[in-house]
């Protein structure tokens, strides 16, 4: 009490605040909050009177030169500069670019791989799988050029023509495991053999090769079955999903996160349906892949942060059940939620369906990231957030197969987020959803 008598009051009126006197000449006999403030308003009036347009593409009409642009300045921040945007995406500008733009864009994107700066590499493979996975452009040049690029990843693969695919062959029999991680993304029925038969003989100089290409499959969406074949675990199908504000009937529309009207028996807090799919969806969306049924996804929001995984049953057409494997893979001592259906950050979201069908591995590396406001989907490869975690069926012990992702993160709801929808296509009657976060 001594100290507080001692400190001065703020000189602003009807304000309560008071200041040690040691600060007073600093403060110019405000206290903190008030000092604080009045700084504020000053700076954001010289930043009013004193900010400056710049428009970075007032004199580029070349869609190369843009696009270019666009990357540079993507990290650009300055205070007094109100950096203009040009008014398409990096996604639109590439996807509209002509066959003479793309060669054009390619040699730019081949000077800038040899570059010893980390970023502008990163630019040059961020725009080298922009082009994968808009354009049906040539890229065998550029992905022999990625080959020896630490930053390359593995997905762009998938579009190696002839000359790559017999590069990464060789490569792979003397027992490069970069190779084998590339060769994976290549949907190509001869490169696939060569890869199991390699399974038998002990060609391969890759260590452990059996596990290697366990691993290197799964990271590319298939398993090996015990038959040795090939099994996807994505549908080619790929839909980009938009947010819908308002939403409208109009469109091919999913209802998302809305009240499984349960209590989730582990928790007892609200049971939520991540999707209840109608079988028209699934068909209109996954087409020939898959036989229309209807598909329901438990979500629990306390319960998937601990165990990440919830599986869902529905032998009856409309009814849904909480799978008793549940119950096993959950620490049996989970404090019970007070949360209501309410209270959930995400209730109710509707999402339009993109009219175009997509690649299913556009934008499947994870540093791609900043190419759209968020990536939820339908159909195609997941984006997993951490390692890929294709759920087990409990019914056959089958991987499951990924049919929706919603980005929670991507729509502000979690910070981190990404809710993962799976369906097993040989029992067709176990579905299950996986959290991720990062
Ligand atoms: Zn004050
Ligand atoms: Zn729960
Ligand atoms: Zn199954």
């Amino acid at each position: 009490m001594a100290e507080n008598k001692e400190r001065i009051a703020c000189i602003k009126p009807d304000c309560k605040g008071d200041l040690n006197p040691l600060f007073e000449k600093h403060l110019k006999g405000y206290c903190m909050p008030c000092f604080d403030a009045i700084e504020k308003a000053a700076r954001d009036l010289y930043i009013k009177n004193n900010i400056k347009d710049l428009n970075p593409f007032q004199n580029i009409s070349d869609k190369v030169e843009i696009l270019l642009t666009v990357f540079n300045y993507q990290q650009f921040y300055d205070p007094l500069i109100n950096l203009i945007e040009y008014p398409k995406s990096k996604f639109e500008l590439v996807a509209e670019m002509t066959e003479h733009e793309l060669r054009k864009l390619s040699q730019k994107v081949s000077v800038q791989l040899k570059s010893p700066n980390q970023k502008e590499r990163l630019h040059a493979v961020e725009i080298a799988n922009l082009m994968a996975g808009l354009t049906n452009f040539d890229l065998d040049q550029l992905l022999l050029e990625l080959l020896d690029v630490p930053e390359s990843g593995n997905a762009i693969f998938r579009r190696s023509g002839s000359m790559v695919i017999e590069e990464l062959l060789l490569r792979l029999q003397e027992g490069n495991t970069e190779a084998l991680l590339h060769l994976a993304f290549v949907d190509n029925e001869s490169v696939t053999e060569k890869l199991i038969s390699l399974l038998d003989n002990e060609e391969s100089k890759i260590d452990n090769y059996h596990e290697a290409l366990k691993h290197a499959a799964l990271n590319a969406g298939w398993e090996i079955t015990p038959t040795r074949q090939k099994r996807h675990l994505y549908y080619h199908q790929s839909q980009i999903l938009d947010l819908m504000e308002p939403p409208s009937t109009a469109h091919t529309r999913l209802d998302l996160y809305t009240d499984a009207h349960l209590a989730c028996p582990l928790c007892k807090g609200p049971l939520l349906l991540l999707a209840n799919l109608a079988p028209q969806i699934v068909e209109k969306l996954l087409g020939s892949e898959i036989a229309p049924v209807r598909i329901p996804f438990y979500y629990c929001n306390q319960c998937s942060l601990i165990s990440e995984e919830i599986f869902c049953e529905f032998e009856k057409a409309d009814r849904a059940s909480w799978h008793a494997c549940n119950n096993i893979k959950y620490p049996p001592l989970l404090e019970p939620a007070s949360l209501h259906f309410e209270d959930l950050p995400y209730k109710n979201l509707s999402f339009e369906v993109g009219a175009t069908p997509q690649d299913p591995f556009l934008f499947y590396e994870f540093w791609l990231d900043n190419l759209r406001p968020h990536k939820s989907k339908f159909g195609g490869a997941p984006d997993w957030l951490q390692n890929c975690d294709y759920p087990t069926c409990p019914a056959c012990q089958r991987l499951m197969k990924f049919i929706l992702q919603i980005d929670a993160a991507g729509l502000g709801i979690f910070e981190l987020d990404s809710h993962y929808a799976f369906f097993c296509d040989i029992c067709r009657s176990i579905s299950a959803t996986v959290r991720q976060c990062t």
